[in-house]
């Protein structure tokens, strides 16, 4: 009797710490999604865990105080106040600031591939209204005169730079949203999260069972396929392409949305899509856009002096160029007819 006693009390003992442990591991796991629109995209942030909704929320919320300060068509903004004004210098807030010497300190290392101040020649073709042109060369060269990154002068929160010279955070802005955003998401005890910020990926930790994230890379030819899945961990995974913004002229040619600084044109190479994969998200969207731009060669350069993040590059030879730190990790889809080269 006694035994059958402590029998049922263990058995009591059991079942509670059995529930109990049920339900914690269910509220780690306890996952969230959240959607909404900002920086011109629609964006998706899905975190696990106990706090999932707030830090979800946290993230929404951060992302749409960033977009104000940043962006360049909101006449309350830093970019916009600086871009729109006669007299320099202009003070702006200690995060625009960050990014805005992230984003040169990225032209430094790209030997001006990234471009942060190339507003008026991008408006000048129409791509900040839709208003889509071809302008001339002579327009193309007075706007180029307005572009040169290396005119602009930072003195503590104060920004100098040549009267119409404006700024476009575009190419970088979503990958330091994603890594902020991220970090806000951490602040609420979340260890596993995928920020979507319009196809930018921003990884927190693995998944909740400890295994890789399967990230799609969109197949640069059919919005509706995937190039391959590259399995990843506590990262960042940003892409820069040709589809994602282009108008075609009279003529049927395209002309993308990403500019190369020396011609005031639209890059125009054998180049479809462009991912860096790092752990900061700020350094893979600089570093996409940067290799958009330089094309194949100059950024197997650029990732050789630096070291310290790997690349897929799809060419329009149907070929994907892969880095061997994610070799490993990268399945490619067969259907797409494409072949992988590692570069090594
Ligand atoms: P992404 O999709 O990150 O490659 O960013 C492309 C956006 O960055 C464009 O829509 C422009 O706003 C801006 N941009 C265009 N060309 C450049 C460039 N060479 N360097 C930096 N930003 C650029
Ligand atoms: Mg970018």
């Amino acid at each position: 009797m006694k035994n059958q006693i402590i029998f049922n009390r263990t058995s009591v003992l059991s079942l509670t710490l059995f529930i109990s442990i049920f339900f914690i591991s269910c509220a780690k796991n306890k996952s969230t999604e959240t959607y909404f629109e900002s920086m011109n995209t629609f964006m998706k942030v899905q975190a696990y865990g106990e706090h999932a909704e707030e830090a979800n929320d946290a993230a929404q919320k951060y992302i749409g105080q960033l977009e104000k300060i940043i962006s360049v068509t909101k006449p309350e903004s830093d970019i916009y106040k600086l871009n729109n004004t006669d007299s320099y210098p202009v003070e702006i807030n200690d995060q625009t600031l960050d990014l805005i010497k992230i984003a040169l300190n990225m032209s430094e290392i790209s030997d001006g591939a990234f471009n942060p101040c190339l507003y008026p020649v991008s408006s000048t073709w129409g791509f900040t209204k839709k208003q889509y042109r071809i302008p001339d060369a002579s327009e193309i060269k007075e706007k180029l005169a307005l572009c040169d990154w290396r005119k602009v002068r930072i003195e503590g929160k104060n920004v100098y730079m040549d009267k119409g010279m404006q700024f476009d955070l575009g190419g970088i802005g979503k990958g330091f949203a994603g890594d902020e955003a991220a970090k806000k998401m951490m602040e609420f005890g979340v260890k596993s999260a995928m920020l979507d910020l319009g196809g930018n990926i921003q990884l927190i930790g693995a998944k909740p069972d400890r295994s890789a994230w399967n990230i799609g890379i969109r197949n640069p030819l059919d919005k509706n396929s995937i190039a391959g899945i590259l399995k990843a961990k506590n990262c960042a995974i940003i892409t820069s392409a040709g589809y994602e913004r282009y108008f075609e002229g009279p003529d049927g040619h395209k002309y993308i949305h990403i500019f190369d600084g020396n011609t005031g044109c639209p890059v125009e190479n054998n180049l479809l899509s462009t991912t860096a994969i790092a752990a900061s998200g700020t350094y893979c969207d600089g570093l996409s856009t940067a290799m958009y731009v330089l094309g194949l060669e100059k950024s197997i350069e650029l990732w050789k002096k630096q070291k310290d993040f790997d690349f897929i590059i799809i060419t329009n030879e149907n070929i994907v160029y892969i880095t061997k730190g994610i070799a490993k990790n990268f399945q490619l889809n067969a259907d797409t007819g494409f072949t992988v080269q590692i570069i090594k």
